[in-house]
């Protein structure tokens, strides 16, 4: 191509207001996700495993056995992985004197692996994927016995560990941290310490995903399903007191648009957009029955969290010791493993993620317009920060459908009415965009109402 050429390609992508439209597919997502690895994945559930056992109450001195080899490895791994790039590999260590699933002094410690946002408006808000790397045979206390942990949660801490090794060689707008914690079959014990620190230095997580049990596709009614993932979106809080902004939606049924549920609905479509053969099946739901993982102590911190979870679950391969019982194996050994839907799982969560942490923020101070009785919709809203946020779009739906139904761009204003669209009858929601078309996690409308003028009592 000529030289003049080039020049003149090169200043139209400089001067075009918009490169993209809004909720194209983004080439830098597309090729994170084609780079995801079976192969790799495998690999490191197996050199996991190897470890025998990974219980955080297991002996950290050895090279070759328990909890400590295991972590010094997994360290060792992201920071040569992620040679010559930004990422940052530490430790995080939080040390517990006693709980009831701790019987003696015990450091939990973490892997973080912390990418730093390139764009100073986005760089402190921090999106955070996690697996659990500790794992138990039948007893959480037992750190003798041998305990894969192939699927719980080897699984999640590959997904977690391929993302940080892929996504570390781009660039994102916002902050990512690739987390390795520990203490989650001790009661959530590392993530409780992580989500804690972060919630004490007042830290913008805008969103966090655990992946654990995201492996077997084999259930324990014989069911196989490849073709699926699930994901728990837990609606309105179940502590006793509820905050202000929650009691303010629910007065106007925005009970499935506070910020987890919004954060779900974005991953459904980024992850079905990008990764192909494979569906998400939103669940509005904390978790399954009887079960808990590491996204609790974030929601519990007020941040919008995710759970990751296969959907045929075989508990005969969670929690067992490794033996075999009238024929039938137990434990979580790797032939239970099916490395290639692992993968499947990280391209989704690949997907949500970069497009999560390229796009603007949330949109803030998002009202609705209650000035009168009337058929039409407006929305107003304060600009957001980034500079290179493009327009926004309105997006809503029916008040009994799960997804968003409707939308449209409105370009960079501040406030605009959709006329003929009664806002008693839909959900609404506004997303930002910028130049390269990546679309925010949408935000819900609070009502706006001008304080009623003193009238004289008649
Ligand atoms: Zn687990």
């Amino acid at each position: 191509m000529p030289r003049n050429r080039i020049i003149a390609l090169l200043l139209a992508a400089s001067c075009a207001p918009a490169l993209a439209a809004p909720g194209d597919r983004n080439p830098q997502v597309s090729r994170i996700v084609e780079e995801i690895s079976a192969q790799r994945i495998e690999a490191t559930i197996r050199k996991l495993v190897s470890y025998g056992t990974r219980n955080s109450l297991s002996e950290t001195e050895s090279e070759t056995r328990g909890v400590g080899a295991a972590r010094r490895w997994i360290k060792s791994y992201l920071e040569s992985c992620s040679k010559g790039t930004p990422l940052q590999v530490a430790f995080d260590t939080h040390h517990v004197e006693s709980a009831p699933r701790v019987p003696r002094p015990t450091d939990i410690v973490n892997v973080v692996a912390t990418l730093p946002g390139t764009q100073p408006e986005s760089r402190d808000r921090v999106y955070i994927i996690s697996g659990h790397y500790d794992s138990m045979p039948s007893s959480p206390t037992d750190g003798e016995k041998d305990a894969p942990g192939a699927n719980d949660d080897a699984s999640g801490t590959a997904v977690s560990m391929e993302l940080a090794c892929v996504m570390s060689k781009y660039k994102f707008d916002s902050t990512i941290v690739f987390m390795a914690v520990a203490g989650e079959e001790q009661g959530l014990l590392g993530s409780t310490g992580y989500a804690k620190a972060a919630k004490a230095k007042g830290m913008d997580v805008a969103g966090m995903f655990t992946n654990d049990i995201v492996g077997n596709t084999k259930g324990a009614d014989g069911r196989v399903d490849r073709s699926r993932v699930r994901v728990f979106a837990e609606g309105v809080p179940s502590s006793k007191e509820l905050p202000d902004n929650v009691i303010a939606a629910l007065r106007t049924s925005g009970e499935n648009d506070l910020p987890t549920r919004q954060l779900g609905r974005y991953v459904k479509e980024a992850g079905e957009r990008y990764a192909q053969g494979i569906k998400v099946d939103l669940i509005w739901r904390r978790d399954r029955y009887l079960r808990g993982g590491d996204h609790f102590p974030f929601l519990e911190a007020g941040y919008a969290a995710l759970r990751f979870t296969e959907p045929s679950e075989d508990w005969r391969h969670q929690h067992q010791n490794v033996r075999v019982e009238d024929g039938v194996q137990f434990g979580d050994l790797p032939e239970f493993v099916d490395f290639g839907y692992v993968a499947q799982v990280a391209r989704v969560n690949a997907a949500a993620l970069a497009s999560l942490a390229l796009a603007p923020s949330v949109p803030r101070e998002v009202e609705m317009e209650n000035l009168r009785l009337e058929a039409d919709t407006t929305l107003r809203w304060k600009p957001n920060p980034e500079p290179d946020v493009a327009g926004y779009r309105i997006v809503w739906r029916e008040t009994t459908s799960a997804a968003w139904q409707h939308s449209t761009d409105v370009g960079n204003v501040t406030r605009h009415t959709l006329t003929g669209v009664s806002k008693d009858d839909f959900i609404f929601g506004l997303q930002a965009y910028d130049r390269d078309g990546n679309l925010s996690v949408a935000a819900y409308p609070k009502p706006y109402r001008p304080a009623p003028a003193t009238t004289p009592a008649k």
